[in-house]
């Protein structure tokens, strides 16, 4: 028996793979190559024991526990934000509120956000975090990763690490951010404490470690050093690399082995040989240029010499306080000269590589049952519609967990 999506709820068939689910109808879905976008139209998809189970022409899916039709809409991998600063407290509107009138602001910055975070409880850090993970579940964004970075001392960075690690396996240490005001003129010395007591803090509860690499925070040397210190722990590296102008981020980035050099804005000819031979996956953070009003990066450019592009919110409360993987692929179609098909890659698979992940970003046999039911027939509307909340449903690991799905009685 089918049940319009609308309403989804389960209903038993009577030839019943006993927990499977199927979703046909399914206008368009996205499943997903390695090597870029895939997509069967008039398509089903089944679900069982969390994983994709089954993909093809909804005139030949077979038989499930339960049906859901998906009315013609279309069904995504859910979104894979690679790149995302999520512990912290205040909020900095008035800065932004300057930037855009283009009037100087004397009290904005990361270190606004660093004071807010280390007097702020551990109540008011999880809540303003939790807060934020749910707000990027109900946009379709069932995988993260989350950075620390705005506590600076090792008991702040600890607890932020510890904070992250309870909702998500991708969380990065990032005592490498910016150096405090209490080390002002010992950036040696603040490294010190980063690769020492702050890592040996920090590791347990992290897989990635990361440095903003830039004038002004860390220099090629420091960034490496940063990165050694990590990797000796266990953990892969991570960088903020070429974002405010041209720099080493993205050498250093490949010298170290990173999946990925984060920002890339500015990449001269030589980084781009760098990301298309290491390789390394371009993450680029168009709400930051949004957010700054800065020149975005040239992903065409980046494409086409055949680098993998990966799109993250960079969601954090100074420069791109979106947490919205949408709003991110509009930008890069509309501002960018991605295609649709290419924003939406990066936006799932490519954050995926990124994080060195290959159970979510893609919907092939296998993968993780992460995936959205869009109010709409396809992919593009997504950059066609900005603005629009589409998600109308997100399922992770097969189980219902936005939109009226998760309000479904069980089956
Ligand atoms: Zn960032």
């Amino acid at each position: 028996m089918r049940v319009a999506a609308g309403k989804l709820k389960r209903q038993a068939c009577p030839v019943a793979i006993p927990g499977s689910t199927l979703i046909t109808q399914i206008g368009e879905l996205v499943t997903n190559d390695p090597g870029g976008f895939a997509a069967i139209t008039n398509a089903a998809l089944i679900m069982e024991d969390g994983a994709v189970a089954w993909t093809g022409p909804a005139g030949q899916a077979p038989a499930a526990d339960s049906v859901i039709d998906a009315e013609g809409r279309a069904v995504l991998p859910g979104f894979v934000d690679s790149h995302a600063h999520l512990v912290f407290a205040g909020e900095r509107s008035a800065e932004f509120a300057a930037r855009m009138a283009g009037r100087p602001y004397q009290a904005g910055g990361i270190l606004t956000t660093v004071a807010a975070t280390r007097a702020a409880s551990d109540h008011t850090l999880r809540a303003n975090l939790r807060r934020l993970a749910a707000e990027m579940l109900g946009q379709g964004t069932t995988t993260f990763e989350c950075k620390s970075g705005y506590g600076l001392t090792v008991a702040d960075e600890a607890r932020a690490l510890a904070l992250a690690a309870e909702i998500t396996p991708e969380a990065t240490y990032l005592g490498a951010h910016v150096v405090p005001p209490e080390f002002a003129g010992d950036v040696p010395g603040y490294v010190d404490l980063v690769c020492g007591p702050m890592l040996d803090a920090c590791a347990p509860h992290a897989r990635w470690i990361d440095v903003f690499c830039e004038d002004g925070a860390f220099g090629a040397d420091e960034a490496a050093a940063v990165l050694a210190a990590g990797r000796a722990r266990g953990l892969g590296p991570r960088i903020h690399a070429n974002q405010l102008g041209p720099g080493p981020g993205i050498r250093v980035a490949a010298q170290a082995g990173a999946p990925a050099a984060d920002h890339c804005t500015y990449v001269s000819g030589e980084d781009l040989d760098t990301i298309v031979s290491a390789p390394l996956v371009a993450t680029l953070l168009p709400g930051a240029e949004f957010g700054t009003r800065h020149p975005y990066p040239d992903a065409r450019r980046l494409l086409d010499a055949g680098a993998t592009v990966a799109l993250a919110t960079d969601c954090n409360p100074g420069s791109s306080f979106t947490s919205s993987m949408a709003f991110c692929i509009a930008l890069a179609v509309r501002d960018m000269r991605m295609t649709t098909q290419e924003a939406v890659w990066a936006a799932t698979a490519g954050g995926a590589k990124a994080l060195r992940r290959t159970d979510v970003g893609h919907l092939g046999v296998g993968a993780r049952a992460d995936l959205i039911l869009l109010d709409a027939p396809s992919h593009a509307y997504l950059a066609y519609r900005p603005g629009v909340p589409l998600v109308a449903a997100v399922w992770q690991s097969g189980h219902p967990a936005a939109g009226p799905a998760s309000a479904a009685p069980a089956a």
